[in-house]
């Protein structure tokens, strides 16, 4: 755990969050500044700090990650019309959280291209 890492104060419960799955490798919550009806993170409780700091041991946690976020998208009443599942990563990636996440972005028609 990185002690000054929000998600992992998430992970341990010093933060408080509104949970929509957890086990013992992965945590969604919903995110506190909702820009769509639905919009959940999906995070690996491990710390990893991008998607470009992922290493050939997590591959099967990438991919149970991802996974996670399909069901949790269907759970969510995404599956008829879609989501948007996202990992904005590095600065230039508009990544604010040092710590691996995937935004699910559903409920409503979402634009593209993004900014
Ligand atoms: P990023 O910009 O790194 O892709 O996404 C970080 C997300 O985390 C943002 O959408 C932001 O609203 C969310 N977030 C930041 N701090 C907290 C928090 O303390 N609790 C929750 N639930 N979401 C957070
Ligand atoms: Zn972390």
């Amino acid at each position: 755990m990185m002690n000054d890492c929000i998600f992992c104060k998430i992970v341990d419960g010093v933060i408080p969050s509104k949970k929509a799955y957890e086990d013992d490798e992965i945590l969604a919550f919903h995110d506190i500044t909702p820009m769509a009806p639905i919009h959940c993170l999906v995070i690996p409780k491990k710390h990893i700090r991008s998607l470009m700091d992922l290493e050939a041991k997590d591959i099967g946690l990438a991919g149970r990650l991802l996974n996670k976020a399909q069901e949790l998208a269907k759970e969510l009443g995404c599956g008829e019309n879609g989501a948007r599942f996202v990992i904005n990563t590095g600065r230039d990636g508009g990544q604010t959280v040092d710590h691996l996440h995937i935004h699910i972005l559903g409920g409503r028609a979402l634009s593209w291209p993004p900014g």
